[in-house]
């Protein structure tokens, strides 16, 4: 069985809802991921901000003028008048949810309740359009399936046993419509794997059905070389090894969720990144295998905090750095980069949440600086030593920049550099005019 992901600008209408309808008939049988139509996520990221600054009256405009939005989508995408009383009947009961949150707290369960109705609308919507179509089918709930452990992980003996059972309940189905994103966690509250989190559902049901591929199909021709909203004349790369898809996911290329990777690597389960708007274009695959001697791509992720510490003593003495990590371990912040010295250490994260615990706990053991607005580039590819030329044309690319880190050797598939946001742009486009 494959498992396919459609995302938002790919289900963002009516007439893309009949189009990927028309997509996934084709009398194999499937699993299929949806995302919210395109807007509507940061819609109700909006609505919910409104609510926690209790600006209810805002709140309540923006869900009226969603719900016409909806109201006017159901119109357009089917026929019959049974099932548009049926759909009609959604987006009342939907709405009237939301509008329920009005004056009233909102916290974080409220808002990952509110922000699970996007996908929760697609998914029934789709299916709706596939029984007006006389395609067998069947909604697959995820809040029932798909669950995270203590560690906001997914919970993959969980999720398959679950995932599995729901499958055997419907076998006259020829494809199995469910809600990428939302998740219940290890409180049973209604919860969410991040922004962009549809692919992570994906390879996740991947992992757990052992598919025999993951198809993420989305708005461009599978992964570029380099980010094309920063970058002119990128290309399509046709194949990565799941080790620089992970690197490249991660470091910002937003095709991809940071770690949606994984679960297909541990299952060695192939993915193909494919186009909705030109199904017949190649795409990217990505597997295990390793393509030696190039350069495959380059990103950039956003928003990254540089943290030194200099210490008098002797920094890199027994038991050091292992004080430095427990800090960031108390705090739950994962660490991206790091470089060492004989007397300082400099590392980033992208969690702020507890950056200035941090800097208070870590002030005990040196001066600390810390650098706000950094931005890392990773470039991926095989930068195993022998390649001897890479890391130098990475440096000679950046020459006339202000370099503030460099990481290499942490693998053999990627350098990372940090510099200040202000030169993202142009250190995207000088390393394309180097590699490509
Ligand atoms: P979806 O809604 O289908 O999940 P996303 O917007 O999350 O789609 O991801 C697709 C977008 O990712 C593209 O439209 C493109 O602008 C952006 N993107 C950033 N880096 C890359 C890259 N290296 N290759 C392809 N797309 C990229
Ligand atoms: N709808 C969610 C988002 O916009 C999940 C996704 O599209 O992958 O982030
Ligand atoms: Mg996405």
């Amino acid at each position: 069985m494959k498992v396919l992901k459609f995302g938002g600008t790919s289900v963002g209408s009516a007439m893309r809802i009949k189009e990927v309808a028309k997509l996934i008939n084709d009398g194999e049988k499937k699993i299929v991921v949806l995302s919210a139509m395109s807007g509507t996520t940061n819609s109700l990221v909006e609505i919910s901000d409104l609510l926690k600054r209790k600006q209810d009256k805002q709140a309540a405009e923006k869900i009226d003028t969603l719900k016409q939005k909806y109201t006017a989508v159901v119109e357009e995408l089917l026929n019959t008048e049974a099932l548009k009383a049926k759909a009609h009947t959604l987006v009342e009961a939907t709405f009237d949810h939301l509008a329920s949150f009005t004056g009233q707290e909102c916290g974080l369960k409220e808002e990952n309740d509110i922000l699970a109705q996007g996908e929760l609308i697609s998914t029934n919507f789709m299916c709706y359009y596939l029984t007006e179509q006389g395609i067998k089918n069947a909604w697959l709930p995820a809040l029932d399936y798909m669950r995270t452990d203590e560690k906001a992980e997914p919970d993959m003996p969980f999720i398959t046993d679950n995932i599995i059972a729901h499958l055997a309940q419907h076998p006259e189905a020829d494809i199995y419509i469910t809600q990428g994103f939302i998740c219940k966690n290890i409180a049973g509250e209604i919860d969410n794997l991040q922004r962009g989190g549809s692919d992570y559902t994906a390879t996740i049901l991947g992992a757990a059905v052992e598919a025999e591929e993951i198809q993420i199909w989305t708005d461009i021709d599978g992964m570029h070389n380099n980010d094309p909203r920063f970058v002119e004349g990128t290309k399509p790369i046709a194949h990565l090894s799941y080790d620089e898809a992970a690197e490249l996911a991660y470091f910002g290329a937003k095709i991809l969720h940071p770690t949606c990777v994984r679960p297909a690597k541990k299952a060695q389960v192939p993915v193909k990144l494919l186009n909705t708007m030109e199904p017949k274009a190649e795409g990217t695959t990505i597997n295990g295998d390793v393509e030696k001697g190039r350069v495959a791509a380059i990103a950039a992720k956003d928003d990254i905090t540089a943290i030194k510490i200099k210490s008098g003593r002797m920094l890199l003495a027994h038991g050091f750095l292992h004080k430095v990590f427990g800090i960031f371990d108390d705090y739950h912040t994962p660490i991206d980069m790091i470089t060492t010295s004989e007397v300082g250490v400099s590392l980033t994260i992208d969690d702020h949440k507890n950056l200035d615990a941090i800097v208070s706990a870590l002030d005990l053991w040196g001066d600390v600086t810390v650098d706000k607005n950094q931005v890392i580039i990773c470039i991926a590819g095989d930068f195993t030593p022998e390649n001897i030329c890479f890391a130098n044309k990475v440096t000679e690319a950046l020459k006339h920049l202000p370099v503030r880190m460099i990481s290499y050797g942490g693998s053999n598939y990627n350098i990372s550099v940090l510099i200040d946001k202000e030169y993202k742009k142009e250190a995207l486009n000088l390393l394309s005019k180097m590699f490509f």
